[in-house]
């Protein structure tokens, strides 16, 4: 058994000792190298082969052809289980693994992200002369 003593003596020592617990959220901690959060996607380099639809375990990722040579991702994070699969298995670097992990949402709609491709450089359609 403790001697009240002792426990005092503990107590104030504590008193001057760094904390061993961090003020999270207001101080963020760094996540360490390797960790595997939030995915992100590069829609340049996707080359649609749907390596990444086909290796992930959780169904989780959707890759959609938007136009020539342009894909986006529905990346469904209430069913991702953050194993980066799909990172290792795209040929182009397209998918990565993010830091980011504050994913908890109260609308679910919400855990469904899209990566858009960047159509901007698309040339329109020629109108067609009537
Ligand atoms: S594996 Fe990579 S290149 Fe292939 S469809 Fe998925 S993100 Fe695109
Ligand atoms: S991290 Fe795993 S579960 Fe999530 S989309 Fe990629 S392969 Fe699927």
């Amino acid at each position: 058994m403790i001697r009240p003593g002792k426990m005092i003596l503990q107590v104030l020592q504590s008193l001057f000792q760094k904390p061993a617990t961090t003020r999270y959220p207001f101080v963020k901690a760094p996540m360490p190298k390797g960790f595997r959060g939030k995915l992100r996607f590069t829609s340049e380099r996707c080359i649609g082969c749907r390596a990444c639809m086909r290796d992930c375990p959780a169904a989780a990722i959707t890759i959609r052809k938007v136009g020539e040579k342009k894909f986006e991702a529905e990346i469904d994070l209430a069913r991702c289980i953050s194993c980066a699969q799909c990172v290792d298995s795209c040929p182009r670097d397209a998918l990565e693994a993010t830091p980011e992990f504050e994913l908890a949402q109260l609308d679910p709609t919400k855990l469904k992200v899209v990566f858009h491709a960047n159509l901007a450089d698309v040339e329109d359609e020629p109108a067609t002369k009537t």
